[in-house]
């Protein structure tokens, strides 16, 4: 059995889907135990989301233009690929009443003038509840028996709204209570990647570009023989090839490289992933819809050649480094238990702690998004300490970047940080902080973001990752 996951890019625009078509066509002739699960057309849920907040910022048009802007996107595909008038009307039904559900939603956001997390998730999960109903009838039309399936009835999540985490029992449950009768009647479900609902039935997301994470989670909960994600490169490269044009494809990845990769801002890949399909020992290979013959990446739990290399390097941007420094810290207990317990207590995910060779400093980095209400929380917590001048001041500087260099084995190999940091000196690249290497499959630094590009670039040179 296979999963076949389709980005954006995959389902933009008519020829994408027919495209999409003829993979799936290919695909259940060697399989007929095929399941789709895909993403909204591209450009859907920025759409989507820049008009919820639009509306909870009192603008009534914003949310109107984007209604007709989605349905003219959707409309023209079915348009130029479903010949039959009676599908296409009752697809364009369907459009309709997803679209009056989000003028609806946007409506109640702008009276009320507030977005909720909550609120955010309903309205930016609508564009997979337009692609996957317009993908199965674009597959039908393929002789493909296909049908829509909303992951709001089977991917049952806790309420972490905009970040939602599977809950992997029940999940297990829904999946293959309404996908195997499907699969076994010949039928290809098409699956709304990114979203899911509590068990309540209230509407959550994965997180943005989850729609991976949903392929995985369905193939996992099927036991599927791999997972496929097809996208608009030729799999998972060296550097992103949008910074690096000379980066090339890694023929084979390791659960923990890709993991290390796709947590440190690789794109191509949700950073969650890999979780369900390690657990399963599932092989997930990266492809590219527009050259389907490439073999792109493999990822393994063991890749053949292992040992003290470098593979990738990539990049986290719209960081931001808070440092809590004062001389009164030193063999004052407590003060970094207190400092984390107070990121925590606000959500907030900690990229990276950096080294400090004396207790004046803790110095670690987050989402810039994050940064205001981290502060906040810190100044409170830390209160008596900066009254008493323990701690002289708690700084947050935006405008950072984290690269990361990842391989294997790395810590055993000498001269590998080596080679790094002497890459950057050469280009007069100032690193601001080097993280704890606890990880043997990664280095990463700190920079300003503006140095963020040329950083990898050079690191990429240096390793002479373009020769292969
Ligand atoms: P999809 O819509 O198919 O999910 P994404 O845009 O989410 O596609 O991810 C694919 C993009 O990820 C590529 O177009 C590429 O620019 C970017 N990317 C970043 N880092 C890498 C990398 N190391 N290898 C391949 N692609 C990468
Ligand atoms: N459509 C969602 C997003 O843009 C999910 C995805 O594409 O994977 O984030
Ligand atoms: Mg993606």
């Amino acid at each position: 059995m296979r999963v076949l996951k389709f980005g954006g890019t995959s389902v933009g625009h008519a020829e994408a889907f027919a495209q999409v078509a003829s993979i799936v066509e290919r695909t259940i002739a060697e399989d007929p135990q095929t399941v789709v699960v895909t993403s909204a057309m591209s450009g859907v849920t920025n759409a989507l989301i820049a008009a919820a907040r639009a509306a909870a910022a009192g603008d009534e048009q914003k949310y109107r233009d984007v209604r007709t802007e989605l349905l003219v996107k959707h409309q023209v595909v079915a348009g130029q690929l479903i010949s039959d008038g009676v599908a296409r009307a009752a697809l364009g039904r369907l459009f309709e009443e997803r679209l009056v559900m989000f003028e609806r939603l946007c409506q109640s956001i702008a009276i009320l003038g507030e977005l909720t997390k909550r609120g955010l998730d309903v309205v930016s999960g609508l564009g997979e509840r337009l692609s996957a109903p317009l993908l199965a009838a674009v597959l039908r039309t393929r002789n493909i028996p296909a049908e829509a399936v909303d992951a709001g009835e089977i991917i049952v999540t806790d309420d972490h709204f905009g970040s939602a985490n599977p809950l992997m029992d029940i999940t297990r449950e829904r999946v293959r209570a309404r996908l195997l009768p499907l699969i076994e009647g010949g039928i290809v479900p098409v699956v709304t990647g990114f979203v899911g609902a509590t068990q309540d039935g209230i509407a959550t997301t994965l997180g943005r570009g989850g729609s991976d994470y949903s392929a995985a989670i369905i193939g996992s909960c099927l036991d599927a023989d791999r997972v496929e994600i097809w996208t608009d490169v030729d799999g998972v490269f060296t550097a992103d090839p949008r910074i690096v044009p000379e980066a090339r494809t890694l023929p084979q990845l390791s659960y923990t490289e890709a993991a290390e990769l796709a947590y440190f801002g690789a794109k191509v890949l949700h950073p969650k992933t890999i979780l369900p399909a390690i657990e399963k020992d599932i092989p997930i290979h990266v492809l590219n819809t527009f050259n389907p013959d490439h073999p792109g990446t493999r990822i393994v739990r063991q890749t053949d050649n292992q040992g003290g290399s470098v593979k990738a390097i990539t990049a986290i941007k719209d960081l931001t480094m808070i440092t809590v420094e004062g001389r009164g810290m030193i063999g004052v207990p407590g003060i970094a238990a207190r400092t984390f317990q107070a990121v925590a207590s606000v959500g907030a995910n900690v990229l990276m702690i950096s080294q400090s060779s004396s207790e004046q400093n803790i110095c670690f980095v987050i989402p810039k998004a994050d940064a205001p209400r981290v502060l906040n929380a810190l100044h409170e917590a830390l209160s008596h300490e900066l009254e008493r001048q323990h701690i002289d001041s708690i700084q947050g500087q935006d405008g950072i970047v984290i690269v990361a260099v990842v391989g294997s084995a790395m810590k055993g190999t000498p001269g590998i940080a080596a080679k790094v940091f002497g890459a950057l000196g050469e280009a007069g690249i100032n690193v601001i902080a080097i993280a704890q290497g606890a990880s043997e499959a990664n280095i990463s630094l700190v920079a300003a973001q503006g140095d963020g590009d040329e950083a990898v670039r050079r690191i990429h040179a240096a390793f002479e990752l373009d020769k292969g």
